[in-house]
């Protein structure tokens, strides 16, 4: 291989003055680091980021068509695999996918492939030049999506390309799932979804928002009204809660009430939006994902004098994307690995004072393919705080599968489906976290496309 030069480095906001405001950290690339990334592809005649991508995006032609300034026909050819992009551009983990696989990796840094995919996207924005997709001709068969996450907005754009008649019912009163409550404005701007979302309303795509099915509707409601099939795309947005004492002390917050408050609530932008939230000087967040990376960052940028992030793994196991690690620790928020809180403490008024942990060694490996944690015995230890934030996974989001006890579920409590995304009723269809428990926005998309496809050979053969 001839010398490679070096990858553009992402212009970022300085992690001093960043830590006191809710604007985007990574700035994006200029046109000239776009160019200069493009240049770096060596358009292999067998591209292994392809596979390396969940969606399959044709990765070497849209970089191609960047080198060649035709960024119009770059984003035309992400969008035929991918209706998000400016979204996945900024939050896939693509050190574990497209760019792990770049054959760059082998010797340099690989292709900066979402970050090019974030300017192709941003770059169509910042021009209003946003195109309907070519869709097949209007069928009038109607098809309900629940849910408004990244598995129901792909699974519904593509059911619209293909003809149907798709209406998305969503809980909240408004659309992205986890994009809009999880994900703080930092990392994703919220304007970017709001803007994803309009491609889906560009294709007729229509959205009917606080109706929650399984109370407001039931799936036989939406049955009565016409649709033919159903695809549910709800989540696993019910926080998971560790069995230690002193879960009832004021300040323990799961990350999961704590990011909606802020994200979805607009806390952060108090008193402008009448959403108070209370974040004391120290913080503890217990856990290593995403969320508890975005929970550290929100309650620093809130005001927390010291945040501390309690995980019982090592850093090698963290399932957190590797970007948003490295930003937090800019940031300074303080990692304890190999640590498992045993119980917190309060004082008299039931105020949290402290959280007692105790230390971890890795075992064998598990189900999971880390190693196991175990204790260390008496190796407990105290650290002081006000607030304790917890974030150590999330369970299958179960209003809708209650209301629907006939449908069959897995040990863990997701849907179970077939090879094409059904369930065990006909007709009725499922993906993204609510099928595979919490996963990636990409992996959702992908069950989300999957679904679309079999929904529609599963209509369209019933036509016939
Ligand atoms: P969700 O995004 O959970 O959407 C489900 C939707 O269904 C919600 O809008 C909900 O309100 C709605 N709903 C639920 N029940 C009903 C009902 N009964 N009726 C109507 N509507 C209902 N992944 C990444 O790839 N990169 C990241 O950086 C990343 N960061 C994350 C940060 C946080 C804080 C969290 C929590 C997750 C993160 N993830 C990340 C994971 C990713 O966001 C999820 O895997 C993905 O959003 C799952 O998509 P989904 O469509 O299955 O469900
Ligand atoms: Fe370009 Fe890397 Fe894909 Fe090869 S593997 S086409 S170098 S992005």
């Amino acid at each position: 291989m001839a010398k490679i030069p070096p990858r553009q480095k992402m212009r970022e906001q300085n992690p001093n003055s960043r830590i006191y405001n809710f604007q985007e950290v990574a700035q994006g690339f200029t046109k000239e680091m776009a160019i200069k990334e493009a240049e770096r592809c060596l358009q292999c005649d067998e591209p292994k980021c392809i596979n390396g991508c969940p969606v399959n995006i044709d990765i070497p032609k849209f970089i191609r068509l960047i080198k060649e300034n035709d960024y119009l026909e770059a984003i035309r050819s992400i969008k035929e695999y991918n209706i998000l992009p400016a979204i996945c551009g900024r939050v896939c983990p693509q050190e574990i996918q497209c760019e792990k696989a770049c054959i760059l990796s082998k010797k340099w840094d690989p292709v900066a492939i979402g970050a090019l995919e974030r300017f192709l996207a941003d770059w169509e924005r910042k021009n209003q030049l946003k195109e309907c997709p070519d869709c097949e001709v209007p069928n009038h068969i109607k098809v309900a999506v629940i849910g408004s996450g990244p598995a129901s907005l792909t699974c519904a754009a593509d059911l619209a390309k293909y003809g149907f008649d798709v209406t998305i019912f969503e809980a909240f009163h408004t659309g992205g799932g986890v994009l809009v409550y999880g994900i703080p404005e930092f990392r994703l701007p919220k304007e970017i979804v709001e803007n994803e979302i309009e491609t889906l309303k560009m294709l007729g795509v229509k959205i009917e928002y606080n109706i929650i099915i399984g109370k407001t509707l039931t799936i036989n409601d939406l049955k009565n009204m016409g649709f033919m099939a159903i695809f549910i795309g709800v989540g696993a947005g019910v926080p998971l809660i560790p069995k230690i004492p002193g879960l009832n002390l004021n300040s323990v917050l799961t990350a999961n009430e704590f990011l909606t408050r802020t994200n979805l609530m607009k806390a952060y932008k108090f008193p402008e939006y009448d959403t108070p939230i209370k974040i004391g000087k120290i913080v503890i967040v217990v856990g290593g994902g995403n969320t508890a990376l975005d929970s550290a960052r929100v309650a620093l940028r809130l005001g927390a004098e010291k945040v501390i992030i309690a995980y019982r793994r090592s850093e090698a196991e963290m399932p957190a994307r590797k970007e948003e690690y490295h930003h937090a620790v800019e940031e300074g928020i303080e990692f304890k690995f190999l640590t498992n809180p045993v119980k917190i403490l309060g004082d008299k008024d039931s105020n949290v004072k402290e959280i007692e942990f105790i230390k971890m060694e890795l075992g064998e490996y598990d189900e999971s393919g880390r190693r196991r944690p175990i204790p260390i015995e008496n190796s407990e230890f105290k650290i002081k705080c006000d607030t304790v934030i917890l974030a150590i996974g999330a369970l299958a989001n179960p209003i809708l599968i209650k209301s629907i006890p006939e449908i069959k579920l897995n040990k863990r409590g997701y849907i179970q489906v077939d090879e094409n995304g059904m369930t065990n009723i006909e007709g009725i269809f499922a993906g993204g976290d609510i099928v595979s428990g919490s996963a990636t926005v990409i992996s959702a998309m992908g069950a989300g496309r999957k679904a679309a496809e079999a929904i529609n050979r599963y209509l369209k053969s019933s036509l016939e």
